[in-house]
């Protein structure tokens, strides 16, 4: 069934319409006709299922059949706080963290990111991001889709790390710092992130990323990825604290 998001405000009693964006691709896409039944996310994390029951070019509404909690949502709130790496790979970053459970991904400007944006690049970056976060909350049958912030500056990246239970900067340097026993000390509802780009962190970044409260950990004695790290960690801890 296919799956669509959208804000609260477009249910209005028991009718759903969906974007224009969403109708056209139901409509001239997937073909679709009245009495199919849809799937609809709104941002509150509620699952509606709906019938189509007005179809056109670029409008389609549904009268929704039944609604539940969303079952495919994390019990833990993830943040990635994601060094900028060079070329497609924030889009693969991106697609598969959202496949994995992340809730929340905010590109960082660290000093050894190579790609640095300026205004207008960043918010028409930042669209396409939101757009593949979409997609793949689709694909993956998510229940609400993980936002993509415009990016930030490391100072402000680690300046937010009061806001969460748990806050982590894996670091290769670190050898001696267990990911796991760090882990098990609490139970958190939300955890922050952070991952350095190809060039990895200044040991000032490292500092900084201290002082604020963040804890330094190891993933291992082998040199991953600025692709591969948050994925590592992001199925650590959906291991560790949302997979039965
Ligand atoms: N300094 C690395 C090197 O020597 O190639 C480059 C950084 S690595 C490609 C990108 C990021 O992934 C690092 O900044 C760190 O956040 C994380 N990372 C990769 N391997 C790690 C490891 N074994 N332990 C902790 N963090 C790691």
């Amino acid at each position: 069934m296919s799956r669509f998001f959208v804000k609260s405000s477009m249910i209005d009693g028991s009718e759903i319409t969906l974007s224009e964006e969403d109708s056209v691709h139901l409509a001239r896409v997937l073909r679709a006709g009245t009495g199919e039944m849809i799937t609809v996310c709104d941002e509150n994390g509620t699952e509606y299922e709906a019938e189509i029951f007005s179809i056109s070019k670029r409008e389609v509404k549904a009268k929704i059949t039944d609604y539940k909690k969303s079952a495919t949502e994390p019990k833990i709130e993830v943040t990635i706080f994601q060094g900028l790496p060079k070329g497609s790979k924030m889009e693969l970053i991106i697609q598969k963290c959202v496949e994995i459970g992340v809730s929340r991904i905010v590109p960082v400007e660290t000093a050894r990111a190579v790609v640095k944006l300026n205004g207008e690049k960043s918010a028409e970056k930042t669209k396409r991001w939101n757009k593949i976060a979409e997609e793949a909350a689709k694909q993956s049958g998510r229940g609400k889709i993980p936002k993509v912030e415009i990016p930030v500056s490391f100072k402000e990246a680690v300046g937010k790390a009061s806001e969460f239970d748990m806050a982590i900067i894996p670091y290769e340097q670190h050898q001696n710092a267990d990911i796991k026993s760090y882990l098990r000390s609490k139970s958190p509802g939300n955890i922050a992130v952070y991952i350095g780009p190809e060039g990895g962190f200044e040991e000032e970044e490292i500092k900084l990323a201290k002082d604020c409260g963040i804890y330094a950990v190891s993933l291992g004695k082998r040199i991953l990825r600025t692709e591969t790290a948050p994925l590592a960690v992001l199925a650590v801890l959906m291991y560790e604290y949302d997979w039965e």
